[in-house]
C-alpha cells in the first residue's frame, strides 16, 4: 500500500518535472521565434536598403547620362541660327541631321526643338510620330519651366499613345531672350523593367507624389499623399499624367514632401487585397528613398510573412531539438533509474542470497548435528536390541530349560523301561557266550543295539530342544515340528489318557525357527495336559487353518476346564499363573507369544464351543505372497 503511494508520488513528480521541461521548451522556442524574426527583420531591412539603394543609383545613373544633352544643345549656334530664321532649309537640314546623329549616340528617346512658341521644330528619335512639326507643346511643364529662362525636368506621360518619361529642357537664348526650347525625353522603360523583375513590390513617386511607375500597374497614378490645388491644376495644365486621374494610394503612407526623411522604415501595414492591384493580405515592412536629383521617391515593400514562416521554422525546428533533448534526457534519467533499481535489485539479491546461505549453513550444522545423534540413538538402540535379544534369548531358553525340567520325570521313566531291558538282555548276552552260545548271544547284542536305538530315540529330541541356539526362520514342515513336540510330553499323555488328535497334512509347512516354534507347541501341549487333568474327557486336539500347503494358523484345543474370564484377561502377562507354587512360573504362554511374534505371526486364547481351551498360533503370509 504504502509502495504504490510512493509510485504514484514518483509518477506525479515526473510528470510535473516533464511539464515544466516541456514549458521551458516551449519558451525557447518562442525566444527562437522572436530573435529569428528580429535578425530576419534586420536582415530585410538591410537587404530592402541595398535594393533601394541600387534602384535609386539606377534611376540616377539613367537620368544623370542623358539630363546635360539639353545643355549641351543650348551651346550650339546652328539651333539658334534655325530659330532665328527658322525658314532657312540649309540651316533645317543641318539642325536635323545633327538632332538624329546626337539622338543615335546618346540613345535619348526623343529630341526636341521647339520654338518661343512652344510649336515643335524638329524631333528626333525613334517615336517621332508621337507629336508633328508645328504642334503645340507650350502647354508642357517642361517648355514653360525653359520658357521661364530655367531648366525643367518632369515627369511626363507623353504625346497620345506614347510611353511616360522623364523631360529634361533648356531655353536656347540669343543674348538674353529666350528664341527656343531644348527637351530630350529619357526613356524609363528599363526602370519599369527592373521594378517588375524585383520579387517584392515597389514603386517610384515623382515630385508631386504621384505613383509613375510600379509592377502593380493598379497603383500607377495614385498620388502617395493628397497633392494641392496648385499642383494639381499645373499637371493639368502641362498634361504631366496625361488624362489619367489621380486616385491616393491604397494606404496612406505617412511621407511627408516638405521634410521627407532620406530613408524611412515605416511601421508594418496590413494591406487589404482586391483584384485591383491591390497587396494581398500580409503584413509588409516599406522603405522609401528620396532621390534628391529628381524629387521621386522610390519605395519598397517587403513581405514579412517569409520572415514569419522562417522565424516559426526556427522555433519550430528549436522546439524539436528541446523536445529531442528532452527525450533523450528523459531516457538517460529513466535508464540511470532502471540501472539503479537494477542494482538495487542485485544488492537486495546477494543479501537475501547470503542470509540464504546462513540459515542453510545454520540449518545443516543443526542437520548435521541431529544426524549424529540419531545415529547415535540408533547405535544406542541397536546395542539395546542386541541386548533385549540376548535377554530374550536367554529368556526362551531359561523357559525352554524349565519345560524339560516338567519333562523330566517322564523321561525318567521312558529311559528306565529300556535301560533295565538293556540291563537283562546284556546279562543275557553274557551268560550265552560263557556257554558257548555265541548265535543267541549275536541274537541278545542286536536287540541291546535296538534297544540303545530307542533310548536314543528319546534322547535325541530332548537334546535338540534343551540347545541353546539364535533364532534362525526357514521352511518348517509343520507336522514334524508336532511330531517332536507331541514326542517330548508323549509320556506325560499317555500318562493321562490323552487322546491326541492331529489333522496335520504332511505338505503343511510354516516359515520359522523349528526349535522355538517346537517350544511354543511343547508349552500348549503341557498346558493342555494340565488343564485337563481329572477331565473325563481328554482329548488334545491339532489342526489347520486355510490352505494345506501353507496354513493361516495351527489351532490346539484341549477339552479341559477352559479359561475363566479373569484368567483369559491376564493370561499372556508374564509371571501369571493357576498353578501351585514350583509347578508353573507364569512365563510360558508370555514367551511364546514373543515368540510368535517375532516371526510374524499372532498368538490368541479362546474357550471351545464344546469347552475347553483354545489356542490360535496365526502364522504370517507365505513369503512369496508377500513379495
Ligand atoms: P504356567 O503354565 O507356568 O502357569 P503359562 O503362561 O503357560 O504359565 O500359563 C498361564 C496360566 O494360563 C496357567 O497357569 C493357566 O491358569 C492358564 N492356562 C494355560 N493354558 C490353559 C489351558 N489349556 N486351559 C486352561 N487354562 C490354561
Amino acid at each position: 500500500m504504502i509502495e504504490r503511494g510512493v509510485r504514484r508520488r514518483e509518477w506525479l513528480g515526473q510528470r510535473v518535472w516533464l511539464a515544466l521541461a516541456l514549458c521551458c521548451v516551449f519558451a525557447a522556442a518562442v525566444q527562437a521565434y522572436r530573435i529569428s524574426e528580429r535578425l530576419g527583420a534586420e536582415r530585410m531591412r538591410v537587404e530592402a536598403n541595398h535594393r533601394l539603394e541600387l534602384l535609386a543609383a539606377a534611376v540616377d545613373s539613367i537620368i544623370l547620362r542623358l539630363e546635360h544633352i539639353p545643355g549641351t544643345l543650348e551651346l550650339n549656334p546652328d539651333l539658334r541660327a534655325w530659330l532665328l530664321a527658322p525658314g532657312d532649309p540649309v540651316l533645317a537640314a543641318r539642325v536635323q541631321a545633327f538632332l538624329h546623329a546626337l539622338n543615335d549616340q546618346v540613345g535619348a528617346r526623343l529630341i526636341y526643338l521647339l520654338d518661343a512658341d512652344g510649336r515643335l521644330l524638329a524631333a528626333a528619335g525613334r517615336d517621332t510620330s508621337a507629336a508633328a512639326p508645328g504642334e503645340d507643346l507650350s502647354f508642357r511643364s517642361y517648355f514653360r519651366w525653359a520658357r521661364g529662362g530655367l531648366t525643367g525636368r518632369d515627369f511626363s506621360v507623353g504625346e497620345a499613345g506614347e510611353d511616360a518619361g522623364y523631360f529634361v529642357s533648356r531655353p536656347i537664348r540669343d543674348g538674353e531672350e529666350v528664341v527656343g526650347v531644348v527637351a530630350v525625353k529619357i526613356d524609363l522603360g528599363v526602370l519599369q523593367q527592373a521594378l517588375e523583375a524585383l520579387e517584392e513590390p515597389a514603386l517610384i513617386a515623382d515630385s508631386n507624389g504621384v505613383v509613375i511607375m510600379s509592377a502593380v500597374s493598379g497603383w500607377r497614378y495614385s498620388a502617395l499623399e493628397p497633392m494641392s490645388a496648385l499642383a494639381h491644376a499645373t499637371a493639368r495644365a502641362s498634361r504631366l499624367y496625361d488624362d489619367e486621374e489621380i486616385v491616393p494610394f491604397v494606404v496612406p503612407l505617412p511621407l511627408r514632401t516638405g521634410s521627407p526623411p532620406k530613408e524611412a522604415t515605416l511601421p508594418a501595414l496590413v494591406l487589404t487585397a482586391d483584384g485591383a492591384g491591390r497587396l494581398d493580405a500580409a503584413r509588409y515592412r516599406v522603405v522609401l528613398k528620396l532621390l534628391e536629383r529628381t524629387g521621386w521617391r522610390v519605395v519598397l515593400f517587403s513581405n514579412l510573412r517569409s520572415l514569419r514562416a522562417e522565424a516559426f521554422s526556427h522555433a519550430a525546428l528549436v522546439f524539436s531539438a528541446g523536445t529531442v533533448l528532452l527525450m533523450a534526457l528523459a531516457y538517460l534519467l529513466q535508464r540511470r533509474r532502471i540501472v539503479r533499481q537494477k542494482l538495487a535489485t542485485q544488492a537486495l539479491l546477494a543479501e537475501a542470497n547470503r542470509v540464504l546461505e546462513t540459515t542453510v549453513e545454520r540449518r545443516t550444522r543443526s542437520l548435521r548435528e541431529t544426524n549424529e545423534r540419531l545415529q547415535r540413538e540408533v547405535a544406542e538402540r541397536k546395542a539395546a536390541e542386541a541386548e533385549l535379544r540376548t535377554a530374550q534369548d536367554e529368556l526362551v531358553h531359561a523357559a525352554r530349560l524349565a519345560a524339560l525340567g516338567q519333562l523330566a520325570t517322564g523321561i525318567t521313566h521312558e529311559l528306565s523301561q529300556p535301560l533295565g531291558a538293556l540291563s537283562t538282555l546284556n546279562d543275557n548276552a553274557a551268560e550265552y557266550l560263557r556257554r558257548g552260545a555265541t548265535d543267541k548271544a549275536a541274537r541278545n547284542l542286536e536287540l541291546v543295539a535296538e534297544m540303545v536305538g530307542r533310548m536314543d530315540g528319546i534322547i535325541t529330541p530332548l537334546r535338540d530342544f534343551a540347545r541353546k541356539s539364535p533364532a534362525q526362520p526357514g521352511e518348517v514342515r509343520l507336522s514334524e515340528a508336532v511330531d517332536a513336540a507331541l514326542r517330548l510330553v508323549d509320556h506325560r499323555l499317555q500318562k493321562q489318557g490323552v487322546e491326541v488328535v492331529a489333522r496335520v497334512p504332511a505338505t503343511a509347512r510354516v516359515w520359522c525357527d523349528r526349535g522355538r516354534l517346537e517350544q511354543v507347541l511343547v508349552n500348549l501341549f503341557g498346558n493342555a495336559a494340565d488343564a485337563m487333568e481329572g477331565c473325563p474327557t481328554r482329548r488334545l486336539t491339532i489342526e489347520i487353518e486355510g490352505v494345506a500347503d501353507w496354513p493361516d494358523a495351527i489351532v490346539v484345543s484341549d477339552t479341559g476346564r477352559g479359561l475363566a474370564e479373569g484368567v483369559r484377561a491376564r493370561l499372556f502377562e508374564p509371571f501369571f499363573s493357576t498353578k501351585p507354587r514350583g509347578v508353573g512360573l507364569g512365563l510360558g504362554l508370555a514367551i511364546s507369544r514373543d515368540i510368535v511374534h517375532e516371526f510374524g505371526g499372532t498368538l490368541s486364547a479362546r474357550n471351545g464351543e464344546g469347552g475347553g481351551a483354545s489356542f490360535r498360533i496365526g502364522l504370517p503370509p507365505h513369503k512369496e505372497d508377500k513379495a
